[in-house]
């Protein structure tokens, strides 16, 4: 981390201003050579900025920050310029020729990281913060930045430590003490590790929610030709996305809309209508699709018309939501099964009844709340985790050795404290940071 880097910290294009950034032991020193004298630490200051030749390239403002009390724990020297690609691209040129190089993606977070300014948790809400595209996923990402997950994934730690501190105790006995001393603490330590299983569960069934929250749910529509596809999608879209029309075989591609369904961003896909007797190529060839998507889909929704049967081959493992539209067409009509939705695309009747649905379909309340954002390794964390919370208990409950039960805990420990610190793995930095923009 000896290098000095530099790189745009706002987005390329105009605007009213943009915001170059320089960290590392060298900042100052480039800072200096661009703007002249810098203000005390944490203070703007105007200045004019130069490049190694001395010729003006913007007048504009520079704000100090040194280290550690930095974004990235090192020094930090931020210049804000008029919004014109050229003058960023002038000073980024300028800040390389006094001898910084350019940041690769991630890296002013990276090196946070590194500092231990922040955990990998929160180097991670980072960029969800920046990718959010729901208020929901905002106030997630905020407040794993803020260190609630990783508040929560340490106190989970904690419980885990405190059974493996009296399993260990046993341990230091000799071999026939031991197992006195276990009989006499064995509640305790079975009390102790269902604490952790418990706490570990919570966080699990949470961030299965928060990493589906960031990735988002793919629901497929399923149903015949006419059925009111098309008209559903632009009655939750609220705009015209999808082309309605009377002819059958209209929707002949499948058509995806991303929709931000009560803070859960839904990947709609509205698929080529379902008819047995479709000709041409290119009906043929999106209904193929539509069957094909069906393995990448969280939610299969079988639509169709009041009075209408409708099933179709799906995969054992999809899940399905029986939907019939047209209920305005059919104000008497009774439903019969439970677990069947009745609406009417056109008139918006019983579209709220739908959305609660899709949301029950996945074990979630309208409107989430979850803490956090969390991502897959996340959860293969807690998975892992809890696989040896679980195995610790079942050979405690077998009466096997104490030397396996101590074991399992110790992985349980390391795999929960894998998701905020991992011992470092170029690697898994590597994955983590290359998903951030240029200047992050
Ligand atoms: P798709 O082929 O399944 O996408 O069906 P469309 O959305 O194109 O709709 C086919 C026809 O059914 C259009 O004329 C729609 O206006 C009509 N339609 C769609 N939904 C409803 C509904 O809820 N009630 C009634 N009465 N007509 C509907």
């Amino acid at each position: 981390m000896e290098e000095t880097i530099v790189a745009p910290a706002t987005p390329a294009g105009r605007g009213g201003i943009s915001v170059v950034r320089i960290s590392g032991k060298g900042a100052k020193e480039v800072g200096l050579s661009l703007c002249g004298e810098l203000p005390g630490s944490w203070s703007f200051k105007p200045c004019s900025i130069s490049d190694g030749a001395g010729v003006l390239i913007d007048s504009g403002l520079v704000v100090f920050f040194g280290a550690p009390r930095s974004y990235t724990g090192e020094d930090v020297v931020e210049i804000h310029c008029h919004g014109n690609p050229v003058i960023v691209d002038s000073i980024v040129g300028a800040s390389i020729f006094f001898g910084a190089r350019v940041a690769e993606p991630g890296e002013f977070t990276k090196r946070a990281f590194l500092n231990e300014k922040i955990d990998l948790t929160q180097a991670e809400s980072v960029a969800d913060l920046i990718a959010a595209q729901t208020t929901s996923a905002l106030v997630a990402a905020q407040s794993s930045l803020s260190g609630e997950f990783s508040r929560l994934i340490n106190k989970t730690i904690d419980k885990v430590i405190a059974a493996r501190v009296l399993v260990e105790a046993c341990l230091d006995f000799s071999d026939e003490e031991s197992v006195s001393v276990f009989e006499s603490t064995k509640e305790e330590i079975v009390l102790c590790i269902q604490k952790g299983v418990d706490a570990v569960s919570l966080l699990l069934e949470g961030s299965r929610v928060g990493s589906k929250m960031r990735e988002g749910l793919r629901v497929v529509i399923l149903g015949p030709p006419n059925c009111g596809k098309s008209t559903l999608l632009n009655r939750l879209a609220r705009e015209e996305v999808a082309i309605v029309s009377d002819s059958p075989g209209t929707t002949r591609d499948l058509l995806r809309v991303t929709l931000d369904l009560g803070g859960l961003p839904v990947e709609f896909v509205d698929t080529a209508g379902l008819r047995d007797d479709a000709h041409e190529e290119v009906e043929v060839e999106g209904m193929k699709r539509a069957l094909s998507v069906l393995e990448s889909a969280d939610l299969v929704i079988l639509m169709s018309c009041v009075g209408e049967n409708f099933d179709p081959p799906t995969p054992p493992t999809a899940k399905t939501l029986r939907l019939f539209n047209k209920i305005d067409a059919h104000p008497n009509y009774a439903p019969s099964e439970p677990g069947e939705v009745f609406i009417s695309a056109l008139t918006g009747q019983g579209i709220e009844g739908f959305v609660s649905s899709v949301f029950s379909a996945f074990g979630v309340g309208s409107g989430i709340e979850v803490p956090v954002l969390a991502r897959r390794r996340h959860v293969d964390g807690l998975e892992k985790s809890l696989a040896f919370l679980s195995s610790s208990l079942s050979f405690l409950n077998a009466g096997d050795d104490l030397v396996l039960i101590a074991e399992d805990l110790k992985e349980a420990q390391k795999h929960l404290g894998f998701i905020t610190r991992p011992l470092t793995s170029d690697e898994l930095l590597g994955h983590v940071f290359s998903e951030f923009c240029i200047g992050k």
